[in-house]
C-alpha cells in the first residue's frame, strides 16, 4: 500500500488522495474476503497528517453462538492523526499510546499505509458477532447445532424428582 508523495505534503497545506484496492495486510490475526477498497487522504496540517476518509473490508468471522465462519461487512470510517516517520525512525506502535499512528515515509517520497490500514481493520472488528440474528447457538451438552435441528438432550433430561420412579418403572 505505497503511495508517491513526492512533493504533495512535505509542506502544510498539501494533501495527496491515496486510493486503496489491495488485499488485506498480514498480521491481523483474521482471514478476510476480497479486496479492500476505499480512499485516504492525507493532509499537511502544519505539525501533523490528517488522515481521512472511509475504507471498506470484509472479515470472516466465527459466529460467537454456533462458531460458524460468516462474512461482516466493515465500514470504516478513516479520521486519525498521524505523523510522517523515516522509515529507519519507525518503531510499530512507538506512538500509539498518544493515539497518532506512525507512517512510514520512504525516502521523502513514498508513503506506505500498510501499518495504519492494518491498525484501523483491528480496532473495528467487533469483538461479538452472530452468523444471523436468532442464531439458536449450540447444545451446552451434546454440541449440537441447533441451527440445523433440535437435538435429543432436552427430551432425555428427567426431572430429577421423577428419576428413582422411572427406575422402578424399568426394573
Ligand atoms: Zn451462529
Ligand atoms: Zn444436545
Amino acid at each position: 500500500m505505497k503511495y508517491n508523495i513526492l512533493g504533495k505534503i512535505d509542506h502544510a497545506p498539501g494533501r495527496v488522495e491515496c486510493v486503496i484496492d489491495a488485499p488485506a495486510p498480514t498480521g491481523t490475526g483474521y482471514q478476510f474476503e476480497g479486496r479492500l477498497a476505499g480512499t485516504i487522504v492525507l493532509v499537511n496540517t502544519g505539525k501533523r497528517i490528517a488522515a481521512y476518509g472511509w475504507l471498506q473490508a470484509t472479515v470472516v468471522l466465527n459466529c460467537s453462538r454456533c462458531l460458524r465462519l460468516h462474512n461482516v461487512p466493515l465500514d470504516i470510517v478513516v479520521d486519525e492523526i498521524c505523523s510522517l516517520e523515516q522509515i529507519d525512525q519507525v518503531e510499530v506502535g512507538q506512538d500509539s499510546e498518544n493515539g497518532i499512528c506512525p507512517i512510514p515515509l520512504v525516502d521523502h517520497e513514498v508513503v506506505n499505509l500498510r501499518e495504519l490500514v492494518r491498525e484501523l481493520l483491528i480496532l473495528n472488528i467487533p469483538p461479538r458477532s452472530l452468523c444471523r440474528p436468532d442464531c439458536r447457538g449450540l447444545c451446552p451438552h451434546c454440541g449440537q447445532d441447533l441451527n440445523e435441528g433440535q437435538c435429543k438432550c432436552e427430551e432425555q433430561q428427567v426431572d430429577p424428582r421423577l428419576a428413582p420412579l422411572q427406575k422402578l418403572r424399568q426394573q
